[in-house]
């Protein structure tokens, strides 16, 4: 019977055998589940016709379940000595580069823009770094357009903060701005001792899908000013906005009585805080500012 690498006595004996020491400055939570690991690469629906793009692919316990699937797999991953371990465990199918290949880089500096383009790639597949995870999956929707789905393994808070809507106390501007770019849907729970080293909370397994956004802005409608007023308005976001807003240095400081009128046009009034606005919305304000 095959054994999978992400099975823990694999695992544990390739980790063993490369002297590698787990890191938790670089979220190294390795999932020791090859039955999740399955499970994860099926609900993404991966078929021979897509290349696939996998952040932080360590010793490929994944890589290994997708590469079974996949038209190609292409890896990233930072750390020196799992590259090292990988290149040794995945020496043929490297070396014939038709269904998979590994970049040596740091995820959040890539772009990938580039990357998708110059390699067809169309979905994203990982068991995302805890650390950069949220920054990191904002930027490969922001940046590849080719990239129309994600599968991410993600631990339990970061998925709650991207699932979260008004009203909910994990509402924040990253929601506003992740919800704006992709829809997150919940699709199952991965028990944290499904991972080596165990980590102290669960993970969610999510699905993003990117945001057909042009019957809400035009073409002409500026993502990153957007970004900056909704990070303005959530300055205090237990506050009044206008307070957030009216701030010396705020850009926005002298549009404070148009913005109530504005508030006053959806309903609301200048009392409002900012975790009571929803998305729709903060594109109203901007649109209108
Ligand atoms: N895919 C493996 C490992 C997941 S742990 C599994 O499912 O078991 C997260 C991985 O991301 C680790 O291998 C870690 O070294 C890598 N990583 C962390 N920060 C990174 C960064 N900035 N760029 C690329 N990879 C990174």
């Amino acid at each position: 019977m095959h054994q999978y690498i992400s099975s823990p006595g694999n695992t544990v004996r390739i980790l063993s055998k490369y002297g590698i020491k787990l890191k938790k400055s670089l979220g190294q939570n390795f999932l020791i589940d090859t039955n999740n690991a399955k499970k994860i690469v099926e609900r993404a629906g991966v078929s021979s016709k897509d290349v696939v793009l996998e952040i932080g692919s360590g010793i490929g316990g994944l890589t290994e379940i997708m590469m079974g699937k996949a038209k190609k797999v292409i890896c990233v991953e930072f750390d020196k000595l799992l590259v090292k371990a990988f290149k040794d465990i995945f020496s043929q199918e490297l070396e014939e580069r038709s269904k998979l290949e590994l970049i040596q880089a740091d995820a959040l500096k890539l772009d990938y823009k580039d990357l998708a383009l110059r390699n067809g790639i169309g979905k994203v597949v990982s068991n995302l770094p805890y650390s950069i995870g949220a920054t990191l999956l904002l930027k490969i929707i922001m940046e590849a357009e080719l990239v129309k789905k994600m599968v991410l393994t993600v631990q339990k808070d970061i998925a709650e903060r991207l699932l979260a809507s008004v009203g909910d106390k994990n509402y924040s501007s990253y929601a506003v701005k992740a919800n704006f770019l992709a829809g997150f849907k919940f699709c199952f729970q991965i028990p944290r001792n499904c991972f080596i080293p165990r980590p102290f909370v669960d993970s969610w397994v999510i699905e993003v899908s990117r945001k057909d956004n042009s019957g809400l802005v035009d073409d002409n409608f500026n993502v990153d000013g957007f970004f900056d007023f909704i990070n303005s308005c959530f300055l205090h976001r237990r506050k009044k906005m206008v307070n957030s807003l009216s701030q010396k240095n705020s850009k926005y400081c002298g549009n404070i009585e148009f913005i109530v009128k504005l508030l006053t046009d959806i309903g609301k009034d200048g009392d409002v805080r900012a975790e009571e606005l929803a998305l729709k919305d903060y594109i109203y304000l901007y649109r209108n500012l």
